[in-house]
């Protein structure tokens, strides 16, 4: 079982790094952990424009000059645990959903309209409205249409994720908002999200089940952002070492406005962001970075090469939020209110302007059947 670092060591081994620290770290073909902390430090922040460089060059000999994109589903925003920077939190007097089959089927086929292959199922986490029956179904009206299906959902055990990958889940994205346990407990009030260790185990158990594709990463906004950072280094390498053969992805959610009007306890600007990521692609060089659209579209279209490799577009966080032009945000409650809300096309657009490849299909989930 992965064990977390103490958190505060993480912070302090962070601030500890040198400018011969970073130094080491950019000349390094393979940085190490304490490259990471180096990179991840105050004192690298002088030496961003060169780690872009650097992250760049190798996003593109590892990805080419493509970027993938997707877009979420919301398919319930009804949720049992009380998570104080949430929409959704079971304290909110939202209006709450959750699609019939039907409903989500008809979600996702707008989306499939739009040129969309790839999708992500997302909902809040209560097992009465969204389990594993209801997953499994919609996974097997959707994964003919789809060249893959993700899920973001309530964390499961290893025999339920092994079930949907068999109806044609290819990916799980579970994050662990902040790898800081003392402040993960202030933060999830109740439910059992509150259960830290449950939680830190759930990416090992999906890749245990099968599935192709692994998503961790922290809520930017919460905790110690270097410390996060780090942290998701020591969990990306232990998963690596372990599950070899599985492909993993990090998402850099920052905090957006929501329901509730949480306000964020670090501030993780732009370019602190940058850092992180730039970070990260040089630590790891295979693994795929994802920006969402909780970014805004010029943060997002200067980052493009320079170490993220998967976009969302065309979002909306509401459940049934494509198909019903009468949804108003303010009382249906999104998750998060977005950023960049610019439609597939006019993402896939700019990324063609700037000498890109828009990628909606990079794996056909019938290789993922003939496989079991
Ligand atoms: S973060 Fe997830 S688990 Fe927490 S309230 Fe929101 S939807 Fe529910």
């Amino acid at each position: 079982m992965f064990q977390s670092p103490d958190f505060k060591q993480l912070g302090k081994q962070i601030r500890c790094a040198t400018t011969v620290d970073v130094k080491q770290a950019l000349s390094t073909k393979r940085p190490d952990l304490n490259d990471l902390a180096a990179l991840i430090s105050p004192a690298a922040e002088p030496y961003l424009q060169q780690m872009a460089a650097r992250s760049s060059e190798i996003t593109l000999a590892r990805f080419g000059k493509t970027t993938q994109l997707y877009a979420p589903v919301y398919l319930s925003n009804y949720c049992t645990n009380r998570c104080v920077y949430c929409g959704f939190s079971a304290d909110n007097l939202i209006k709450r959903k959750c699609l019939t089959l039907e409903e989500a089927e008809k979600e996702a086929m707008i989306l499939h309209g739009r040129g969309f292959q790839h999708i992500l199922l997302v909902s809040g986490e209560a097992e009465n409205a969204v389990n594993v029956e209801y997953m499994e179904a919609i996974a097997l009206r959707l994964r003919d249409k789809f060249a893959a299906v993700s899920i973001e959902i309530q964390p499961m055990s290893t025999k339920h994720y092994h079930r949907l990958f068999l109806a044609g889940i290819t990916a799980v994205a579970v994050y662990q908002e902040t790898y800081d346990r003392d402040l993960y407990k202030k933060v999830h009030l109740s439910g059992k999200k509150r259960d830290y260790d449950y939680r830190l185990e759930t990416p090992a158990r999906v890749a245990e089940a099968g599935m192709r594709e692994v998503g961790i990463g922290a809520l930017l906004g919460l905790g110690d952002w270097r410390a996060e950072g780090l942290a998701i280094g020591h969990h990306l390498h232990w998963l690596r070492t372990k599950f070899w053969s599985t492909a993993f992805t990090v998402s850099f959610p920052r905090m957006r406005p929501a329901t509730g009007e949480f306000e964020p306890l670090e501030r993780v600007s732009e370019r602190n962001l940058s850092q992180l990521i730039f970070a990260l692609r040089l630590f790891d060089q295979d693994v795929g970075l994802i920006v969402s659209t909780r970014e805004e579209a010029r943060y997002r279209d200067g980052m493009l090469g320079l170490g993220p490799t998967r976009y969302s577009a065309g979002s909306c966080t509401a459940p049934g939020g494509y198909g019903d032009s009468d949804i108003d945000v303010d009382v249906d409650a999104e998750q998060f209110s977005v950023g960049d809300h610019r439609s597939l096309d006019e993402v896939s657009t700019m990324i063609r302007e700037k000498g890109f490849d828009p990628v909606c299909k990079d794996w056909d989930c019938g290789f993922q059947i003939a496989d079991n």
